[in-house]
């Protein structure tokens, strides 16, 4: 597939060579025993970054997701959650079938948020007929959309003002802190920092724009973390001269932060390419992920995009709400390309 322009998500991506180099030059110990100097290297650099007393390397987000809401939840207790969110819809229900922990999801506003006259009424009283709540998880960036801060912050108030913890899926976080920078004319970290801090506990990806092979860590405090330790544990996560993959994250954290911005300037442009065609409506694009919604009146010229897209070396996902995310390894040329494939099919 040398030719294809591969926008179906950031998670495709090759590691760079200076990252290969990185990791074949991490030193390495058997992490289970807590003896791989680099995995502790990556625990608090982030932890550092981002202002929490610790950090876990994970080998996936869903894992650290999963990790974060048993470290937060008892059996029978439950997490509040978006309708759309990673932690309730894409993770197989882990929290539920393997924790006993109950979802209450809830219909998000069109930026992504939960309304939080909604977020209040879904806070059970103290009865026995009820699950008792203990957690909002929410997700920034969802769906590509920064959530806007004051909003964050107002919904993680809400939530500490009901004794409830609160859990970002960052699994975006630092593409979040890059738009975020943008528009606030700050620094992305003091940004990421910044939405962090309003949390208990932060999962953070380096698998989607920040390039790695394979890799998240979930950030909280000591105590929180000796918990998620113990579950990591239980679901089979804790790996040994992981190293590897720990450096490639230090690495991605050195270097491939501030060059998001690139990816939500190639995503606006992809974005761009849907300007003259009538019926169809993009999102705003906020960081790398462009929604297309061709379900209206495109939905005739709907049928045959996806192919005629991959035919001329393009991939996306979807039917008549297609996704293209854009990431490392897409050039201004490749956007180029698939503009012009774009634009000649809805010009046809
Ligand atoms: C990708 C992703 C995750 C974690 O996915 P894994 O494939 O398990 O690493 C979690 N949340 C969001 C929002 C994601 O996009």
């Amino acid at each position: 597939m040398t030719n294809m322009i591969d926008l179906r998500s950031d998670t495709v991506t090759q590691p760079t060579p200076a990252m290969r180099a990185a990791m074949m030059a991490a030193p390495l110990g058997d992490d289970v025993f807590g003896d791989d100097p680099t995995v502790n290297a990556l625990q608090e650099k982030l932890a550092d970054m981002l202002g929490f007393e610790g950090a876990l390397f994970m080998p996936t987000g869903t894992q650290s997701n999963f990790c974060g809401i048993l470290a937060h939840c008892q059996r029978g207790d439950e997490y509040i959650v978006g309708q759309q969110a990673h932690t309730y819809r894409w993770e197989g229900g882990g929290a539920a079938v393997l924790g006993s922990v109950q979802p209450q999801p809830l219909d998000h506003a069109p930026d992504g948020s939960l309304p939080l006259d909604a977020i209040a009424a879904a806070i059970k009283p103290d009865d026995a007929h009820y699950a008792r709540t203990r957690l909002l998880a929410l997700e920034n960036t969802i769906g590509g959309k920064l959530l806007p801060f004051g909003y964050v912050q107002s919904a993680t108030a809400l939530a500490k003002k009901h004794g409830l913890n609160t859990h970002l899926d960052g699994a975006r976080l630092f593409n979040g802190a890059v738009a975020q920078a943008e528009t606030a004319g700050t620094a992305p970290l003091v940004e990421a920092r910044r939405i962090a801090s309003q949390f208990d506990s932060v999962s953070v990806c380096f698998s989607k724009g920040l390039g790695t092979p394979a890799g998240s860590a979930l950030c909280g405090s000591k105590d929180f973390l000796y918990r998620a330790h113990r579950i990591r544990k239980m679901a089979g996560g804790g790996m040994r001269q992981v190293g590897f993959l720990a450096g490639a994250a230090i690495h991605a954290l050195d270097h491939h932060i501030d060059r998001l911005a690139e990816d939500h300037a190639r995503a606006r442009r992809l974005a761009a390419a849907f300007d003259d065609v009538a019926g169809a409506t993009v999102d705003p694009v906020h960081s790398n992920i462009v929604f297309v919604d061709l379900s209206g009146p495109a939905k005739a010229k709907a049928d045959g995009f996806i192919d005629h897209l991959k035919a001329h070396g393009v991939l996306a996902l979807g039917l008549y709400r297609l996704r293209f995310v854009t990431h490392h390894d897409v050039t201004d040329a490749d956007i180029d390309r698939a503009v012009a494939v774009i634009r000649a099919y809805f010009a046809a």
